[in-house]
């Protein structure tokens, strides 16, 4: 039998604690529901059940936070909380109609909040927090998961913090974010949460988790696992499909390749070129579909009485349209350029544990030879260098530096250790 929180790779405390809250939470729908009876009809009205954020003596908590690296399963965790709180049992039995809708995408009470672009804006959150302050249709809590918490502009963490502050009795606020460094969630928002740290969890677990859940064949699984370094569906992606592992390659071919300034430069332009061509794949059906339904609604091409105002109305929401797609390709290209930069860093890691003869496993199995060739050539220190390099141009793309020149910087870096 598996519940909700089967899917929670190697996250074993964490599941432990969320368990606990839900059925916390279960006690003060069935306490809110027993003082309904003894209060009488009269006061049937009056949402029975503990205001205020945290209630000691439950263990029910009115906002989270999930922390962890990416691929850790912070979205995965909060999915599943919400469902255990929406589950009949109050245990995420993964059976009942609440655990289903909930793990489906279509449960009333439950909204997902996945950032398409750079940033979360104060418009949906307001919006958002105006309709989770709602009585829960199913009778029993409001859920909002925020995934990527770490991308609200400020002042739409600030109409969070409100919400949280003083939250409807019912209403329970999931933030996903990366850790709880003032960078990623502000200082007040994150007084006011419960944190639920995940860990990156362990390849074998991840391995076990693609052989039960999807099926892959072991070897392969394994493989993927280790190479993803820990990420979830980065390893899935990794084992099912050949284009990924064919970008990885080519990603993973660049230390070998770089035998001169020109070199480097066109190593440079392949990385980019690829990340930007991951991305476009990425958004263009999506992008076309959202167009076509917007160009639909608006009635696209219509003449006769009205059209010219119509018009001009459609000409802004396509304008905006278009400033939202745009900002999620930007997002798409970064996160496939820093894919890119993570294998890579595991190669040059590999390089260094192996010149520094660390007992420890190679992130890429299948690299491990050209990594053992590197660590002679460069040495401990070499490598190490070589790894700031790539991280170092991490940073500087997440601090808003323009990719290319980052990643040329890099290039020549690596080459020149
Ligand atoms: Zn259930």
């Amino acid at each position: 039998m598996s519940d909700v929180f089967a899917d929670l790779v190697g996250q074993d405390e964490a599941v432990v604690e969320l368990r606990r809250a839900a059925a916390a939470a279960a006690a003060v729908l069935r306490a809110g529901a027993a003082a309904l009876v003894a209060a009488g009809p009269a006061s049937a009205a009056e949402p029975a059940s503990t205001p205020g954020g945290v209630d000691p003596s439950t263990g029910m908590t009115h906002a989270w936070i999930f922390t962890g690296p990416p691929g850790s399963g912070r979205s995965v965790a909060a999915r599943a909380f919400a469902a255990a709180l929406q589950c009949v049992h109050g245990t995420g039995c993964g059976e009942c109609p609440g655990c289903h809708t909930t793990m489906g995408g279509t449960h009333a009470d439950v909204r997902m909040v996945v950032p398409e672009g750079l940033s979360i804006g104060v418009g949906e959150m307001r919006a958002l927090v105006l309709r989770a302050a709602s009585t829960p249709s199913g009778g029993r809590w409001q859920v909002v998961v925020i995934e990527d918490a770490d991308r609200l502009t400020e002042a739409a963490g600030n109409a969070l913090l409100k919400a949280i502050e003083e939250p409807p009795p019912r209403t329970v606020f999931l933030l996903c974010a990366p850790s709880t460094h003032p960078d990623d969630i502000s200082v007040t928002i994150r007084s006011r949460c419960r944190v639920v740290p995940l860990r990156q969890p362990p390849a074998t677990a991840v391995a076990e988790v693609l052989v039960r859940r999807d099926g892959i064949a072991p070897d392969v699984a394994q493989w993927a696992a280790a190479a993803a370094q820990g990420h979830v569906g980065r390893a899935r992606r990794l084992a099912r499909d050949p284009e990924a592992r064919k970008r990885r390659e080519a990603v993973l071919a660049v230390p070998r390749r770089l035998t001169g300034v020109g070199a480097a430069f066109d190593a440079a332009s392949a990385l980019i070129e690829a990340a930007e061509a991951e991305a476009e794949a990425a958004v263009t059906e999506s992008d076309t579909t959202e167009r076509a339904a917007l160009e639909t609604a608006l009635g696209a091409g219509g003449t006769g009485r009205g059209a010219a105002g119509a018009m001009r109305g459609a000409a802004g929401q396509l304008k905006e349209l278009e400033k939202r797609q745009k900002s999620r390709a930007t997002r798409a290209q970064r996160d496939a350029l820093d894919r890119a930069l993570v294998d890579l860093a595991g190669f040059y890691r590999d390089a260094l544990t192996m010149a520094l003869r660390a007992p420890v496993a190679p992130v890429h199995t299948d690299t491990a030879a050209l990594a053992g060739a590197g660590a002679q050539k460069w040495d401990a220190e070499g490598s190490l260098r070589r790894l700031e390099a790539v991280l170092a141009c991490r940073a500087a793309i997440e601090a808003n530096v323009k990719p290319r020149i980052a990643v040329e910087a890099m290039m020549l870096a690596l080459w020149k250790g």
